[in-house]
């Protein structure tokens, strides 16, 4: 289904109607969307919003099941390890310990963050916003802690953390007997509810019963200066902003308003050049030592796929590879692409680098699947001489470079590869109003 506005409609438009694209800016009247049908940027093809069928009761009722089975994958063991006699069971708490004894605290706080702290906050969170809005009440805080949950949401990667365990469960199956625990199964009903959740959420829902301070009565007007909500996405004018000393608020969600990600070139560059930096020792350093039988061996990123390979496990070859090689190198070359393309002021295919941005928001978080292999694999091998795994400092380099380059991407702002060309064509004085494309999913 497709529904067509003017774009150029010399009618005022009323605040509920006009959205402005995240990934683009332009300023667009949002149409009737119908049930889960979904409305697209006219310009850069962004989805700006989607028609979600009975959000709030799905998401409350797929969050409780979330909570539930949280507890359940953390309170049980995950894995059992059993070699020559000796068993090691691992709980997702448990492997953070292990590395935080083992003296490499960055990469046990990375996977404390992401694999345990970010998706329960993010549950707890959706918990205390959504159990009084579906009982019709609007507590002062629930703006504020909806705010987070999009911050926290690319953060948790309980997805990747399965990926790491599964193939670290290939890995080990030659030398011991691994047996799933029920945290395992828990886990991975909790990934699927989780994405479930993600899905039924609609957040534009959620902000427009957000009250809003002061008075929007007056539509805004064609060529009328106003600034877009990063978080709530309200369009206001300067003036109907809450004031915070110099800086300005928005009067619905209280976030502060910016026209563009502050500081957004000297962050992403700063960022891209820490990675960068860090790139080098991960991938020459050894991320790993294995003790088996009184003799150790070290092995880099790269020994250890070529290791994999070796042993005729491409399966696995391949998956750490994608992950840990390529998306790494991919990112770091599309986002000085971007960088360089905005500084040059580059009108060339806005909208196909506009994707290649989103490309890089999505896989980012997939290069952490070899920090969870090895979490699991020092958890659960520590027979001492026997048979053991330690993390090594190429580790904690590469975990940097994973986390610096996912900063690096949420500090790039998209609609700076727009700006240049609406100054080099049309000024913002005369910028039409877009049209968003509404179709069914
Ligand atoms: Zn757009
Ligand atoms: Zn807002």
């Amino acid at each position: 289904m497709r529904i067509d506005h003017r774009a150029d409609d010399p009618a005022p438009m009323s605040y509920d109607s006009l959205t402005a694209c995240l990934e683009c800016g332009l300023l667009q009247r949002i149409p009737e969307v119908p049930p889960g049908g979904s409305a697209q940027c006219g310009r850069c093809g962004d989805t700006m919003h989607r028609n979600r069928p009975d959000s709030l009761n799905r998401t409350l009722a797929l969050t409780i099941a979330g909570v539930v089975l949280f507890i359940v994958a953390n309170s049980f063991p995950v894995l059992s390890f059993e070699m020559q006699g000796r068993e090691t069971r691992t709980t997702l708490i448990t492997g953070v310990v292990d590395l935080y004894q083992g003296g490499d605290w960055p990469i046990a706080a990375a996977v404390l963050f992401t694999g345990i702290l970010a998706p329960g906050l993010q549950l707890v969170l959706l918990l205390s916003v959504l159990l009084p809005l579906t009982l019709n009440r609007m507590p002062p805080w629930l703006p504020r802690l909806f705010r987070r949950v999009r911050t926290l949401v690319p953060w948790g990667m309980l997805d990747v953390f399965m990926v790491g365990i599964l193939v670290a469960v290939v890995k080990l199956a030659d030398m011991a007997v691994i047996v799933p625990g029920a945290s395992l199964f828990a886990l991975g009903a909790l990934i699927f509810v989780l994405a479930a959740a993600q899905a039924a959420l609609d957040p534009d829902l959620v902000w427009s019963r957000v009250p809003i301070a002061g008075e929007l009565s007056r539509p805004l007007r064609r060529g009328e200066d106003h600034i877009a909500c990063d978080v709530c996405e309200l369009v206001v004018r300067p003036s109907e902003a809450m004031r915070d000393g110099e800086r300005l608020r928005c009067p619905r969600c209280a976030d502060l308003l910016h026209r563009r990600k502050p500081q957004s070139l000297q962050r992403s560059w700063a960022l891209l050049t820490a990675a960068v930096v860090c790139y080098i020792p991960a991938n020459l350093l050894p991320i790993m030592s294995v003790t088996s039988l009184g003799s150790s061996q070290s092995d880099t990123i790269f020994s250890g796929v070529y290791y994999m390979l070796d042993q005729g496990m491409w399966p696995l070859a391949l998956v750490i590879f994608t992950a840990s090689i390529f998306v790494p190198i991919l990112k770091l070359l599309i986002l000085i692409f971007l960088l360089l393309s905005v500084q040059l002021r580059s009108d060339w295919r806005p909208r196909e680098r506009t994707r290649l941005y989103r490309v890089v928001e999505g896989i980012g978080r997939w290069s952490m699947v070899d920090v969870y292999v090895l979490t699991i694999l020092v958890a659960l091998v520590r027979l001492g001489n026997i048979a053991s795994v330690q993390a090594e400092l190429g580790a904690i380099f590469f975990c940097a470079v994973v986390v610096l380059t996912m900063l690096a991407a949420m500090s790039f702002d998209p609609r700076l590869i727009w700006d240049a060309l609406e100054q080099g064509h049309v000024g913002d004085r005369e910028r039409p109003f877009g049209a968003a494309r509404a179709g069914s999913l």
